[in-house]
């Protein structure tokens, strides 16, 4: 179950600064995966930062949703 629809996590995401995504923290790189940044979709859930919604930047913009 998931208690955000994919839309919010895709478009924060695509608005935010902090966007790191797990694969490329993890050290492997896009290259690797030979697969480009941009095949990666973008969403909160697969940013470093997402901590399991608990991210500061994400519960701000949430709040903001209209
Ligand atoms: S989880 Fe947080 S840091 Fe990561 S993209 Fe979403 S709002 Fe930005």
């Amino acid at each position: 179950m998931e208690k955000y629809t994919q839309n919010q996590l895709r478009s924060i995401a695509e608005e935010c600064q902090e966007f790191e995504h797990i694969i490329n923290a993890m050290g492997y790189g896009y290259s690797l995966l030979n697969v480009s940044a941009e095949d990666f979709s973008r969403r909160c859930t697969d940013c470093t930062n997402w901590l399991g919604g608990s991210c500061t930047i994400f519960q701000n913009e949430i709040s903001q949703w209209k």
